[in-house]
């Protein structure tokens, strides 16, 4: 490959210049040279203005009503008006075609419509709006104020929240020969928040607060004290074509292949080289956008024949959003490559010690710009390290070899994956072969600590001087003794059990490998196709995480990381997501994976009744905003649910109630002769039918419809309507109180009987409720399964025929089976 011939060359001169960027040869382009971008880029008011009344712009769910006022517009730009600013009486009404959107409306604005008066907005747009303006109004005879349209623009540049190019956005449809449809508009509301936005864009909405693409249409407030999305769907006519769908793939390109090929130094600057190759998803593409890490700053874009391309990256502190200026437009369907030279600090983390953490994690190449993983691309990536370095990476590795200083490794996809990653240091390593299925398991750690560990063994050394509050016993004698390569064996053990579990529950991987590695992050891990990240924090033991001040609570995800991480091998890569809607699914989905290996490893059975109720718990406490992650919406609205009214709560929703709801299916599936078998059959259709694609929610159950079970089929239609609008579409938390009584019967027989009683629910709640019988051994058996309706009580008796051992009771949700209060 002589590409790395050159770049070695390239490197040689690196060490001795102390320059940021390793790749050379193709000429440099300055950003944001473009003549258009730079008159978007500077843009003001034009001169034109119209005086409107009673002009009502519809655009999808919102509907602007300008009573009175003036509309001056910005100047055009090759011919195109692409903004508007309006000065006088408005009003917005949003009427959102989702029920679950219109009641999350009603509880942000307390009123039964979304209705927000204002005095000042400004427009920007692509779409016909200049058009219908202009045609609505008469001669003005005022003008406006140009500090609005620039107030707007410095916010989107600069604003904390938001940092999104708007220019680069606009850019795209300015340069196309095809007409625009993208609309935003900046609301100085007067009712509900001074800085609003509602925003649409037919290629998915843009990712101001959260990604929310691929839909379309988004209401959000992006003052400090008032942050959020309010409502986000898709467009009207797509609800009424039923193509609103979360798989929907409405982004500009679809990234085919990437050829990465990257240098990381000692001091852990990063220089890399992508040739990235996509297809264009629409005629007249001129500007493709990419997801690339702010302090990677770009240095050249070459395309076809090394021709050097324009592209747009604003400073790393700013709206630094990278995208490339096509040289002539794309037809929907044409294929094209572009190279990116690019290289930074910061992107990768010198830990010490050998410690590296890459902080840029999906975005640390110029990755697809809707950032979802429920984009397949094929990636063949080269990696040069310093020497005596070990790196794991996604994929297969070619080949591992030394270049001068350097550990150089080729690496490729076996199949195409959601994203690429690595991690690498001064890594210990051990493998182990699994026969079945045929998997290759490696486990990586750190010969040492990074600085911060080393910082708090110090610290907690007799000979430190830590204050004596906090320095406990326990911590220095369990940190005193910590070997981070002691991590090694442990975590490569959890993989060999866990990855021939999922594999017999949810059927066979793509990858043939796994590398389980150390990270220095404390508080996350990470799950890559065949790489997981540990935190390195999930080592320690629970005294220590406490006495170190490093509490995140030893349930739900923290007790079981390695096993949730592993199983995200099926639930987020192998199965992707595509919408924010559908990512319950991959992390539930994970948490719940981790049920079935506590199952399998822990020897008291206690553990694994332990692990449903610390997910309960975690789903029905209230947080310090005093909510229930229960009650603040559905898993479907995601991170969505973060807001600064109810607190960080999504994680203590999607994670233990998407479990949950896996599990209230496993149990509801569980058959007294073949146990798991409807349940797994189940998941391995659905793996199968979803491999390599993103799943949306319906897809899941359509899934579990196909494989209703008699005692699922409440409606007797075979479908799960009942069940997702309680649980996934819905906030429904019943409690459950259950008496029994064990006597004889005429024939001296025992005779159980008992008593149900659901409550705490609307009317059309309904629920299948596993009984059990506690026997006199110590065992309990599922013997029944009760039918309740909305608020009620069903009683029943069990003849037990030839029993000589009366049972001691019944009971129900031994094994946490419903979702409840109690
Ligand atoms: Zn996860």
């Amino acid at each position: 490959m002589p590409r790395h011939t050159r770049a070695g060359l390239a490197f040689g001169v690196l060490l001795l210049c102390f320059s940021a960027l390793a790749w050379a040869g193709d000429a440099p382009s300055a950003p944001n040279s473009d003549p258009t971008y730079q008159q978007l880029r500077n843009l003001g008011l034009g001169g034109e203005a119209v005086a409107v009344g009673n002009l009502t712009l519809k655009r999808d769910a919102a509907t602007f009503h300008l009573r009175s006022g003036t509309v001056c517009f910005v100047a055009p730009v090759q011919g195109k008006v692409t903004g508007a600013v309006f000065i006088g009486d408005g009003n917005m009404i949003l009427d959102a075609p989702l029920a679950a959107e219109r009641a999350s409306l009603k509880l942000l604005t307390k009123e039964e419509e979304f209705s927000e008066a204002f005095t000042q907005a400004v427009f920007r747009f692509t779409d016909s709006t200049y058009d219908e303006i202009k045609k609505a109004g008469s001669p003005a005879s005022t003008g406006c104020d140009g500090g609005l349209l620039r107030s707007t623009m410095d916010a989107m540049r600069h604003d904390r929240v938001l940092k999104w190019n708007l220019e680069g956005r606009l850019l795209q449809d300015v340069l196309s020969p095809e007409p625009g449809a993208f609309f935003l508009a900046f609301v100085h509301g007067k009712k509900y928040s001074s800085k609003e936005i509602f925003a649409l864009d037919p290629h998915g909405a843009p990712p101001l607060i959260l990604p929310v693409a691929p839909e379309e249409v988004e209401f959000l407030t992006y003052d400090e004290n008032k942050l959020g999305v309010w409502a986000a769907f898709h467009l009207a006519d797509e609800y009424k074509k039923n193509t609103a769908a979360g798989s929907q793939k409405n982004a500009l390109v679809h990234i085919e292949h990437q050829q990465l090929d990257t240098i990381i130094e000692k001091n852990a600057n990063l220089s890399g080289k992508a040739v990235t190759t996509f297809v264009s998803n629409v005629n007249g593409l001129r500007v493709v956008p990419f997801d690339l890490f702010r302090t990677l700053r770009v240095e050249s874009v070459a395309g076809k024949d090394n021709q050097s391309l324009a592209f747009v990256q604003e400073g790393k502190n700013d709206d630094a959003d990278f995208s490339v200026v096509l040289a002539k437009p794309l037809a929907a369907g044409e294929e094209y490559s572009v190279t990116t030279t690019y290289g930074g600090k910061e992107a990768v983390m010198n830990e010490g010690n050998g410690n590296y953490f890459p902080v840029a994690r999906e975005n640390w190449y110029p990755n697809s710009a809707s950032s979802s993983l429920g984009e397949y691309t094929a990636y063949d990536m080269t990696f040069r390290i310093p020497k005596g370095m070990k790196i794991a990476a996604t994929g297969s590795s070619l080949s591992d070899s030394n270049d001068g200083g350097q550990n150089v490794t080729v690496w490729k996809s076996e199949v195409p994956q959601t994203v690429a990653g690595f991690n690498f240091g001064r890594f210990k390593m051990e493998e182990a072969k699994l026969a079945v299925p045929e998997y290759m398991v490696r486990s990586y750690a750190n010969e040492e600590p990074p600085d911060w560990v080393k910082g708090l063994l110090r610290a907690t050394s007799p000979n430190g001087d830590l204050p004596t509050q906090g320095s406990h016993l326990g911590a220095q004698v369990a940190l005193g003794n910590m070997d981070t390569t002691g991590m090694i064996k442990h975590a490569l053990a959890e993989a060999q059990v866990a990855v021939p579990l999922y594999t017999d529950y949810f059927g066979p991987l793509p990858y043939k490998r796994l590398a389980m590695t150390q990270q220095t992050a404390c508080n996350f891990g990470q799950a890559w196709p065949a790489l997981v990240w540990l935190p390195i924090c999930s080592f320690f033991d629970s005294t220590v995480r406490h006495s170190l001040g490093l509490d995140f609570g030893d349930r739900g995800y923290w007790k079981v990381v390695a096993p949730h991480e592993v199983a995200h091998q099926w639930w987020g890569h192998m199965v992707g997501f595509n919408s924010y809607r559908d990512q319950w699914m991959s992390e539930g989905f994970a948490e719940m994976s981790a049920s079935l290996f506590i199952q399998l490893v822990e020897k008291n059975p206690k553990k694994f009744a332990e692990f449903w109720r610390d997910e309960r718990e975690l789903i029905t406490q209230r947080n310090r905003e005093g909510y229930r992650a229960i009650d603040v919406g559905p898993v479907t609205m995601g991170y969505r649910l973060n807001n600064s009214r109810t607190g960080n709560i999504t994680r203590d929703l999607i994670y233990p109630k998407g479990a949950y709801i896996l599990h209230m299916i496993r149990m509801m599936m569980w058959d007294g002769k073949t146990g798991d078998q409807n349940f797994k059959t189940t998941m391995q259709d659905f793996v199968k039918t979803y491999g390599g694609k993103a799943a949306t929610t319906e897809d899941f159950k359509a899934m579990v419809e196909k494989h209703i079970t008699p005692v699922m089929d409440l409606d007797g239609n075979h479908r799960m309507d009942w069940f997702f609008n309680e649980y996934v579409y819905g906030t429904a938390l019943p409690s459950y109180n259950m008496t029994s009584a064990v006597d004889k019967d005429a024939n001296g027989d025992p005779l159980v009987s008992f008593k149900i009683t659901q409550s705490d629910v609307d009317k059309d709640f309904r629920m299948t409720v596993p009984i059990y019988l506690e026997l006199a051994d110590g065992r309990t058996v599922g013997i029944a399964h009760a039918q309740l309706n909305g608020n009620s009580s069903v009683e029943g008796k069990f003849p037990l025929k030839g029993w000589k051992n009366p049972p001691k009771r019944a009971l129900i949700n031994f094994n946490y089976d419903v979702l409840a209060a109690n």
